[in-house]
Formats: structure tokens, C-alpha cells, sequence
């Protein structure tokens, strides 16, 4: 069942989605060749627990840390560690945090010091096909239709969209009804209502897009190594379109 939020649910969600973003503008200048993932990982969770809310991915399934950090080849679900950044790296941090029981999630990629061209460039396209699919979201509007237009972006610019893991409805639990699948057709699966909330999330690979899981059972890679980008952004759906609840302007 795919729950309709009301106005003080969204409220409490705008919350949540702007903890998650400002957890990111603090982590970002941390993003630095030398670094290690459980470094950041240990930042995110004191500076999520500073905004009195809790984070949402720590022993999830029993996943060990704060956030997912996945560097290069990692598409999602890297486990923070004591791996440094490197030069050139892209890597994706994804958090989740909840405030008085409401959840915001929201994966964004970060380049470490110099990337090379091709980097930027699935960067640069991934983040585009996030807003590509967002455009979709209104009300009247089918989930296939955001994973339609995310589907057709990326085989446009020749990257491949990863099929095993989708975007997904959020509330109450990180991940709720329905699902948000990055490929799709037009006009099929659940249709959108103002007050539903989902989290949009392309991961797009610079080529194949087939992965596979690490013996750690939970890092996905790339089965041809190449990188992969991820952004995400959780949001409403609004009498005539959506709004980020993952970002800095959600406050009227
Ligand atoms: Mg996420
Ligand atoms: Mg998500």
C-alpha cells in the first residue's frame, strides 16, 4: 500500500530530508584524497545525531555504518572502512537519517580532487537523469513513467542503467511502497497522488550495466569494473508536480 502523507507527516519529512541534506553540505568538504570512508562515516553519524535525529542505514539489515560509502567500481552499499580516498576517485556517499520517526534518503556522488573526462561526464548525466525522472512526478503521473524517462536519458548518453536496484517510497520506514525502478514504460504501474513520497535514485554505470555482490554481501559492483554514479533525492508529490525534501529549500 503506498500511504498519503499529511501536511504535519510532510512536515516532519521536510525535516528529516533536510537533515540528510545538510549532513551532505557537512560531509562535503571532507571529500578529500586521504580520508577514510569510516572517517566520513563517523562524521555523518555525530552530525546526524547533532540534529537530533537518528541515522537511518545503521543496522539496517544490519548494515555496520552510518552511511553507504561506495568509491569507483561500488555501485551502492559500500561499507565504510579504513580505504582512503584517492585522487580521481568518484565516490557515492547515500544517507538516511530519521527525525521523530520520519525518514529522508538521498545518495549524491562526489569527485575526489581530479577526475578524468569520462567520470564527469557519467557525473554530470547521472545527475541529469535524477531530474529527468523527477520531472515526471505529478499527480495523475504512473511510477513507469519516471523510470521511462530515466531509461531513455541514460541509453541516450550510452550508460547503463542498473536493474536490480530500484528507488522506493519513503516514510515511516527508509523504504516503503511502491517501488521506483529507473527503467520502465509509460503509462504502467502505480499512479502518483499528491502526498505520496518517494525517493528517486539513478545508478548509472559508464558500461555494463550488470553487477554483482561482494563476499561482504552487501558492496555491489560493476561486473565490468568501470564506475558507476548515483544521485538520489527524496521528495512530495504536490497538487502539480514535487517538491525536494532532500535539499536546502524546503522550508517556506
Ligand atoms: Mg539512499
Ligand atoms: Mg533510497
Amino acid at each position: 500500500m503506498i500511504s498519503i502523507k499529511s501536511d504535519y507527516e510532510i512536515s516532519l519529512m521536510k525535516k528529516a530530508g533536510n537533515i540528510v541534506y545538510k549532513t551532505h553540505q557537512y560531509l562535503k568538504p571532507y571529500v578529500k584524497a586521504g580520508i577514510t570512508t569510516k572517517e566520513l562515516d563517523k562524521l555523518a553519524y555525530d552530525f546526524i545525531l547533532s540534529q537530533d535525529a537518528t541515522p537511518s542505514f545503521l543496522n539496517y539489515d544490519g548494515f555496520p555504518g552510518t552511511i553507504c560509502t561506495s568509491i569507483n567500481d561500488e555501485v551502492v552499499h559500500g561499507i565504510p572502512s579504513n580505504r582512503k580516498l584517492k585522487n580521481g576517485d568518484i565516490v557515492k556517499l547515500d544517507i538516511g537519517a530519521c527525525y521523530k520517526g520520519y525518514h529522508g534518503d538521498s545518495a549524491w556522488s562526489y569527485a575526489v580532487g581530479k577526475v578524468d573526462d569520462k567520470i564527469k561526464y557519467l557525473m554530470e548525466h547521472t545527475e541529469k537523469a535524477l531530474f529527468v525522472g523527477l520531472n515526471e512526478v505529478k499527480p495523475g503521473a504512473h511510477i513507469g513513467d519516471i523510470g521511462a524517462a530515466i531509461e531513455e536519458y541514460a541509453n541516450a548518453h550510452n550508460l547503463g542503467v542498473v536493474r536490480e536496484l530500484v528507488g522506493h517510497g519513503i516514510g515511516n520506514n527508509v523504504h516503503e511502497d511502491p517501488d521506483v525502478p529507473n527503467y520502465g514504460k509509460r503509462g504502467t504501474g502505480p499512479v502518483l497522488k499528491e502526498g505520496m513520497c518517494i525517493a528517486v535514485e539513478p545508478m548509472l554505470n559508464l558500461g555494463t550495466h550488470k553487477i554483482y555482490i561482494l563476499d561482504d554481501d552487501w558492496t555491489i559492483i560493476t561486473r565490468d569494473g568501470l564506475p558507476s554514479a548515483h544521485y538520489e533525492h527524496s521528495v512530495v508529490v504536490t497538487k502539480d508536480g514535487y517538491q525536494i525534501l532532500t535539499g536546502d529549500d524546503n522550508f517556506e
